[in-house]
């Protein structure tokens, strides 16, 4: 896992932080590094990494 801090906001706490799953586990969900919540889709994070290229 990677603690990053991403142009994402999390649903429950407002944190920006996130724990991104490895490449193999891409799948998985992105989860909020402050509360630990499995709001923050790969939706998300896929759509953020497009717009910021
Ligand atoms: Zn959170």
């Amino acid at each position: 896992m990677w603690n990053v801090t991403l142009d994402l906001r999390c649903n429950v706490c407002g944190g920006k932080r996130f724990l991104l799953p490895a490449l193999s586990e891409i799948a998985e969900d992105v989860r909020c590094a402050d509360c630990s919540a499995f709001k923050c889709k790969s939706d998300d994070l896929e759509r953020v990494m497009t717009a910021s290229r």
